[in-house]
């Protein structure tokens, strides 16, 4: 009996100190914005498909370093991450029953494992290439009837503009396979353009590549902190 009573009297000061501390006793992380949020990468290419080019320098490349870079950082601030490649291959392979071509069989595979994930953003990543060699600066498209996709649309670009200052862009709705067919807020990031000289330069530096990771984070943590309110 004695000990019978010991038992609840700890089991009511455990309680007690619970409705005492409702705050204290919540983790410090419950108010970041990335914590348990999941996150889809798509780096665009790779494998035989090297996207946009100049010289040895291809847009595969510098994508999938970005992709990387950015899930470390998403990860080691509590997200959690999907990446839709972490090597140098394209999804093509993973999609025989898909007719037609090799894109095709990529682009509608990367498109799957989004809506398989269901993420609560997806960000692609590419690198932009025109035939004329003065266009600069990164651009960020989203989902047309998506306000979501157009919010984060508007954030990343934003802290891109405000991190590289290199462009007074607006974000704009984007025709492409992963905007049009994923079922959950998504983005396309043309991180810059390769077919400019001083840009391409730019896009080959480790410590350049690494602000636009910062920049995209950035972006994504504002938008997920603005839903949080
Ligand atoms: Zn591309």
């Amino acid at each position: 009996m004695q000990r019978k009573i010991s038992l609840l009297a700890v089991l009511m000061a455990l309680l007690g100190m619970q409705l005492l501390v409702p705050t204290a006793a919540l983790p410090a992380y419950a108010s970041l914005p990335l914590f348990t949020r999941v996150i889809a990468i798509d780096p665009g290419h790779g494998g035989p498909d090297p996207g946009a080019t100049r010289g040895d320098l291809l847009e595969k490349d510098i994508v999938l370093d970005l992709g990387l870079e950015l899930r470390d950082l998403l990860q080691g601030t509590g997200a959690i991450t999907y990446l839709t490649r972490d090597t140098d291959t394209d999804l093509a392979d993973q999609n025989p029953q898909v007719s037609g071509g090799r894109k095709r069989k990529d682009i509608l595979r990367r498109v799957d494992l989004v809506n398989e994930w269901q993420p609560d953003a997806v960000l692609s990543l590419h690198v932009n290439a025109i035939g004329s060699s003065r266009w600069r600066g990164a651009q960020v498209f989203y989902q047309a009837d998506n306000p979501a996709s157009e919010e984060l649309a508007n954030t990343i670009q934003a802290a891109l503009a405000k991190v590289l200052k290199n462009t007074n862009r607006m974000p704009k709705p984007g025709d492409y396979r992963i905007l049009t067919d994923s079922q959950v807020p998504a983005v396309l990031i043309e991180v810059g353009f390769i077919s400019n000289p001083e840009e391409a330069a730019l896009l080959a530096n480790a410590d350049y590549r690494s602000k636009i990771v910062w920049a995209i984070y950035l972006g994504l943590y504002n938008w997920l902190a603005a839903s949080c309110r």
